[in-house]
Parts: C-alpha cells; sequence; structure tokens
C-alpha cells in the first residue's frame, strides 16, 4: 500500500524548511518538495531578528546558524542613513535592532539567507521522519474530503508521484501554486515600482566608506526617489555587496548602466565586478486567508512586501512556527479544528500591521520628510 504522509510541503525555500524542521522535531511523518537542489546563493533576508534567532535555538541549530555568520562575529549589524549618496555631508548612523536585544533570550543575527538555508537543510538531514526531494516540482494539489493529494515530478527527469496525506502546507513563494490550486485570492497595494537587486565585488567601495564607523548597511534617501530607498547592504568585510534600487519601468539588464547608478548612490566613483542582476516589483501582497480547509499557506506564499525594514523572512519563520505545534497538536489528536484555525485568525493581522504600521507608514513618512525639509532651503531645519 502507498505510504501516507502527515503533511507534505511545497517548497522548501528558508520557511518550507523550517516547517519541515519544526514537524520533524515534533515526529510528524512529513514529505518536502522543493524545485532547487541548491538554495539560490542571493544573500536576500540577511537579518534575522532575536525571535528568529529564538526559533533556531529551539531547533538545535543556534551554534550552527551563528557559526555560519560571514561577517566578523562583533561587526556591527546597523546601518548608516544618508542623504542624496553616501558622499554627502549629511548622514546619522542610528541604532537599529540592536537596541531591543536586552529583550529577548537571544541577540539578534545577520548572514545571508542561503547560508541559514544550508543550516536548516543540515538539521533536516538529521530527521528521520522527514522526506526531502530537493529537485521535485509541485504540479497539482487536490483536496478531498480527509487529506489531500499532491501530485510531484522530478525536475529534468522522469520521475512523478502523487503523494497523499492529512494535511498540505504551502511554502512555495510570492508565485505560490499552492496558494493559486486553493483558490486563495490576494489582495494589497502596488507601488508600480520596479526594483533592481544587484550583487557586486568593490573593494573600492569598502575603501570610500571608510569615512564612516563600522556598518553593515547604507541607506540614501533622496528627494527624486519618492520615499523609496538606495541600499548597500554587505556581504563580507571588503569586497561582496548587495544594492537594490528603484529603477525606471522599462529598465531590462542590457539597456540600464547598473554602475553608473551605483556609483551615483555611492557619490563617488569606483570599479565593481557584477555577479548577478535581478529585478522585482515593489508591492505588498497578502493572501484572504491563510487557510483553506486542509490546506495552509506560509511565509512568501501568505505575504511579501519591500525588503524595507527586513520582516519577510522573519515573518514567515514566525508563521511556521505558529503552525507547527497547531498542527501536531491536531495530528496527535489533542488539538480542536479551532485551535488549527488560530493559525490564520492570529498571524494575517501580524502581516498587515507589519505592512501597513512599519512598511508603508516607513515608506510615507520618508517621503513626507524629504518633501517638508532641505538643507538647500533650510539647513537649520533639516
Ligand atoms: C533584496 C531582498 C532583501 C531581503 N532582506 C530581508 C531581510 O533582511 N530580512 C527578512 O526577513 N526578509 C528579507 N527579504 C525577504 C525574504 O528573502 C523572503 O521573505 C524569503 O525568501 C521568503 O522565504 P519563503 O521560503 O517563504 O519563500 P522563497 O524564498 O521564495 O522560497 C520558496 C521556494 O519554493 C520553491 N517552489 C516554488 N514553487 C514550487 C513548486 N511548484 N514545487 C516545488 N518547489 C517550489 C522555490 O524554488 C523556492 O525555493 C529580502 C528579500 C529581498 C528580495
Amino acid at each position: 500500500m502507498k505510504k501516507r504522509y502527515q503533511v507534505v510541503i511545497v517548497g522548501g525555500g528558508p520557511v518550507g524548511v523550517a516547517l519541515a524542521v519544526e514537524l520533524g522535531r515534533r515526529g510528524l511523518s512529513c514529505v518536502l518538495a522543493e524545485r532547487r537542489r541548491e538554495p539560490q546563493r542571493i544573500p536576500k533576508g540577511q537579518n534575522l531578528t532575536q525571535r528568529s534567532v529564538e526559533h533556531f535555538y529551539f531547533w538545535g541549530v543556534l551554534d550552527a546558524l551563528r557559526a555560519a555568520r560571514i561577517l566578523p562575529p562583533d561587526y556591527p549589524m546597523s546601518g548608516i542613513v544618508a542623504y542624496r549618496d553616501l558622499n554627502n555631508e549629511y548622514w546619522a548612523a542610528p541604532p537599529l535592532r540592536e537596541i531591543v536585544n536586552p529583550y529577548y533570550f537571544q541577540n539578534n543575527e545577520r548572514l545571508p539567507q542561503y547560508q541559514a538555508e544550508c543550516v536548516l537543510r543540515a538539521r533536516l538531514k538529521q530527521l528521520d521522519n522527514v522526506e526531502a526531494r530537493f529537485g521535485w516540482v509541485a504540479e497539482a494539489i487536490d483536496q478531498k474530503a480527509d487529506g489531500v493529494e499532491v501530485t510531484i515530478a522530478e525536475d529534468g527527469a522522469a520521475g512523478r508521484e502523487t503523494i497523499q496525506s492529512d494535511y498540505a502546507v504551502g511554502c512555495d513563494g510570492a508565485h505560490s501554486l499552492v496558494r493559486e490550486q486553493a483558490g486563495i485570492a490576494r489582495g494589497g497595494g502596488d507601488f508600480e515600482q520596479l526594483m533592481v537587486l544587484a550583487l557586486f565585488r568593490s573593494r573600492e567601495l569598502h575603501e570610500g566608506l571608510k569615512r564612516f564607523p563600522p556598518r553593515s548597511t547604507y541607506r540614501v534617501i533622496h528627494p527624486a526617489l519618492n520615499g523609496y530607498w538606495q541600499f548597500f547592504g554587505r556581504v563580507d568585510v571588503g569586497e561582496s555587496w548587495f544594492f537594490h534600487s528603484p529603477v525606471p519601468a522599462n529598465t531590462t539588464r542590457d539597456n540600464f548602466d547598473f554602475h553608473a547608478l551605483l556609483q551615483k548612490a555611492a557619490g563617488f566613483p569606483f570599479t565593481c565586478d557584477f555577479d548577478y542582476v535581478g529585478f522585482w516589483d515593489l508591492k505588498i501582497a497578502v493572501a484572504e486567508t491563510y487557510q483553506a480547509g486542509r490546506i495552509f499557506i506560509a511565509g512568501d506564499a501568505a505575504h511579501s512586501h519591500p525588503p524595507y525594514g527586513a520582516y519577510g523572512l522573519n515573518n514567515g519563520l514566525d508563521d511556521v512556527v505558529n503552525l507547527g505545534w497547531k498542527l501536531a497538536a491536531r495530528l496527535k489528536g489533542w488539538g480542536s479544528v479551532a485551535l488549527l484555525n488560530s493559525y490564520n485568525e492570529e498571524r494575517r493581522p501580524i502581516f498587515k500591521e507589519t505592512a501597513e504600521d512599519f512598511v508603508e507608514a516607513g515608506i510615507r513618512r520618508d517621503r513626507e520628510f524629504l518633501r517638508r525639509y532641505s538643507p538647500d532651503r533650510d539647513r537649520a531645519e533639516f
């Protein structure tokens, strides 16, 4: 007879693998299907909150997470904010997330997302009750009265299977197949702003920023940017960087001078080698519900927003911790349906609050500040 699992997880980015670890530790039988064999080498979610680090502690991989950090151990995780460009006389080095460290059991952390993903994938290997199918793509999801069927196919090979389980969770990112096939609509706001994400190497940029105290990030605010940012982040100290910025709507890899954009944001010339250039649309999107019967969604499948404030991955990790113990409670027979439903009731408002009160409000605040104050008009007031 065909094996039946308790939970099938579609998508094994950081959120899907974290859910597999959470459920595996609780003794549930799971299968995880992830298209990519290896994590994508784009740093993305680097800034882990204190709460996220606490999750890694309970998953048994705190030391591995700290060891996977690329920046030196005591290198500050906060950043510089500069007006117009990084060569400007107007700048500040405000404290960021580290100011709330004393309120938590663990301090926050900074490392490229793929490093954290490798830590989670290694933990997954220790959990015999979780079957990880890296290199498998989910093609269809079908909900029955007593369970869920997910059809998966081996990427680039002939393997094809239909998996049966009690519950399914879509952790398959912003373009979630699970969300779509479960018929869950998404609402939200589109800022209609195209953004570029560039990875590059430049020692000269590192040298040029030595006038500042050591910092991990450099955010440029500019009256012409309408409240959006240009943002440099260190991947290591001295060479590797990521950068994101608004760009004109019709920008492609081939019709735009990204090196000139970087130098303009820095305010000084420097040489660099690009490793990656990609784009994303600045928008806030939230699913109308995080649950449709026996199907749940978590992470970017449920919510996505610009990386302003670094909430995306952290929110996703909080989702899986909330959902994980409730699924286990239900499957072990002591949790009610109402308990399971509380996942949606608790997590969705958190995202709405994050999107509206932090991300959107922050963009609006910067926009209003830059309209209201200018050193050219009134330096003292600025
Ligand atoms: C420039 C940038 C900076 C960021 N900085 C931060 C930050 O500092 N802090 C923070 O918290 N967040 C940050 N984020 C957001 C963070 O990267 C995302 O929130 C995070 O990747 C979400 O993880 P996820 O696992 O939900 O989705 P994803 O990372 O998108 O993973 C989804 C996975 O599902 C797989 N998949 C999709 N469809 C299928 C299918 N049909 N079958 C099998 N597999 C499938 C994909 O291959 C992928 O691996 C940043 C994002 C960007 C772009």
